[in-house]
């Protein structure tokens, strides 16, 4: 869809800068959220445009209602509607949950979960005046699984796909689909601190035999926003080498 307007939480680095480079093809506009790095997002503005797009650099925490609104204003702002909503910003707080302490249960909560919830709810209201709209939620199949050492984000990645259900039947009357992505392992900075050795214990849990690449998420990102995906909402797509089935 030519000149379609995004948002992309998290955009600065990793899967959301691939997103936005993806949806900036062949013309489309692209908000590029981050909370901390503005050169990073300042970067990804640059390849948006490279690959033949728009882009405006926001800095906006998810976590905050006021944030969130803002974003959805300067989206409409800069390119007077709003087609497409990727929560995509994450964090992790790893430990196991006899070590967990509350700051680290409410900030991957507090990001990961109610960052989506607010995106939803301020983008909701242009997108039902439009009478269309897409919004996708980065999950991940630990939301589906379940995974040691990861009880604040398998809880909120788990939270996201209820989350996604009832947004999709709340909306769909309104010509708004909503839908999840559920990566994998995929080599960015979340997964680049991770030991050699537990990476090669993944990687022999994943049949197509190797981790996935910000871009293999972009494009399911980019199938779940586009006209051939009309008919679908609230589903959850893995894109995991077969890890998760
Ligand atoms: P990443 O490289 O660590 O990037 C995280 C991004 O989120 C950055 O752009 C960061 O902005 C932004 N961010 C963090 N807190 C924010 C906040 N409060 N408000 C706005 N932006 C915020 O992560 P990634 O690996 O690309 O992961 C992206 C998404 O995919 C996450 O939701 C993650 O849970 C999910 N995921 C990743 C994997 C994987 O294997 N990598 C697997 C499954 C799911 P700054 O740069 O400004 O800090």
């Amino acid at each position: 869809m030519t000149g379609r307007v995004s948002i992309i939480t998290g955009a600065s680095r990793g899967i959301g800068r691939a997103i936005a480079v993806e949806l900036g093809k062949g013309g489309g506009q692209v908000v590029v959220n981050y909370v901390g790095r503005v050169d990073d997002a300042r970067e990804t503005a640059r390849l948006v445009e490279q690959a033949g797009g728009r882009a405006i650099v926001e800095q906006a925490d998810v976590s905050l209602a006021e944030d969130a609104d803002r974003l959805v204003e300067s989206a409409l702002a800069a390119f007077g509607r709003l087609d497409v909503v990727v929560n995509n910003a994450g964090i992790t707080r790893d430990t196991l949950i006899l070590r967990m302490k509350d700051e680290d249960w409410d900030a991957v909560m507090n990001t990961n979960l109610k960052g989506a919830f607010h995106l939803i709810r301020s983008a909701a209201r242009p997108m039902m005046k439009q009478r269309r709209g897409r919004i996708i939620n980065i999950a991940s199949v630990v939301g589906i699984v379940g995974n040691a050492g990861q009880a604040n984000y398998v809880s909120a990645k788990a939270g996201l796909i209820g989350l996604t259900k009832t947004a999709a039947r709340e909306l769909a009357g309104r010509g708004i689909t909503v839908n999840a992505v559920a990566p994998g392992f995929i080599e960015t900075d979340m997964t680049a601190e991770l030991q050699s050795d537990v990476v090669a214990k993944m990687v022999e849990q994943i049949p197509l035999g190797h981790v996935g690449k910000p871009e293999d998420v972009a494009k399911a990102v980019d199938f779940l926003a586009s006209d051939k995906a009309a008919y679908i909402t609230g589903q959850v797509l893995n894109v995991d080498g077969g890890m998760v089935m």
